[in-house]
């Protein structure tokens, strides 16, 4: 082969693989956030998640997934609770596998007001809800326009994560743990959870109990934004955050959870589109979409 034909063959390559990663778009992402804040409060035993939930499998036929509904019952404050989890699963048939979970409940109390006789009002969980779904329907858009080389994907929408009592871990995440519990299939080599991480003054350190059960796959995900740019990702390992991630590493996944956990308005009326950022969905949509598609 001639030099120079070596050379061009070697260029279209390196532009080929550069090209194989499709870029998020975070304004569509985040029509996706605003959709499901103007449902309303979408706490459980409310039309409003009934809506919500309706809305995001509508949204993942779109993307011609496998579409499961885990129902489960909970009983909260000696009150019983149906739990729906949603499962989508992308190309089914590929033995490698990437689990990726938010959940779409939002927290009947705004307990963290100020003013307690706004404490039993519901939120409206544009960060605490949302953003992470909203990542989750832009990616599977994207994946079911272009299959990923090595991964298959599948999306958990958890249920009933935010109706704890603080200080008592047992009452949150409770679709997930229902999920983990349940779980009999093979295991996915990376499972990564998302939440709040619509924060338009994102800052998303490692969690604890991420980075001590899966310090490899967080390195992966920090080590990519920061390849890509994202300086909001920092390198800095933070508190315990006992969220949905948590089931999944007692049930033995290789999980993790990208949370941005430094959110003034958090269980206020105040957690509202205003405060979060399309801009913020790309970042987090950007790099998971650039692990989907690694070639590793
Ligand atoms: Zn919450």
């Amino acid at each position: 082969m001639n030099r120079f034909v070596f050379v061009f063959l070697l260029s279209i390559l390196i532009i080929s693989c550069q090209d194989i990663i499709p870029e998020f778009n975070g304004e569509e992402s985040f029509t996706f956030l605003e959709k499901q804040c103007e449902l309303g409060p979408r706490y459980p035993g409310s039309d409003e998640i009934e809506l919500c939930r309706n809305y995001i499998i509508d949204e993942l036929k779109k993307s011609g997934a496998e579409i499961q509904k885990q129902e489960f019952t909970s009983i909260i404050k000696e009150q019983e609770y149906k739990g729906v989890n949603i499962i989508a699963s992308f190309y089914p048939r590929m033995s490698r596998r990437i689990l990726l979970g938010a959940h779409y409940d939002t927290r009947p109390w705004a307990d963290k007001e100020e003013d307690a006789s706004l404490h039993n009002e519901p939120i409206i969980g544009a960060n605490d809800a949302a953003s992470g779904v909203a990542v989750l329907l832009e990616i599977a858009s994207i994946i079911s326009d272009k299959q990923p080389g090595q991964f298959g994907i599948d999306m958990v929408f958890f249920d009933l994560e935010d109706m704890g009592e603080y200080g008592n871990n047992t009452t949150w995440c409770l679709g997930s743990s229902y999920f983990a519990e349940n779980f009999t299939e093979e295991k996915p080599e990376k499972a990564i959870v998302v939440d709040m991480i619509g924060d338009s003054d994102l800052q998303i350190e490692m969690e604890y109990f991420s980075y001590h059960n899966s310090p490899d796959l967080v390195n992966e995900v920090w080590n990519t934004a920061k390849e890509l740019g994202f300086s909001e990702f920092k390198p800095k390992i933070t508190n315990m955050i006992y969220d949905d991630h948590y089931p999944l590493i007692c049930a033995g996944f290789n999980a993790i959870d990208i949370i941005d956990f430094d959110y003034p308005v958090w269980h206020t009326l105040e957690d509202t589109p205003d405060k979060c950022s399309p801009n913020s969905l790309y970042v987090v949509g950007q790099t998971l979409l650039t692990i989907i598609y690694s070639e590793k």
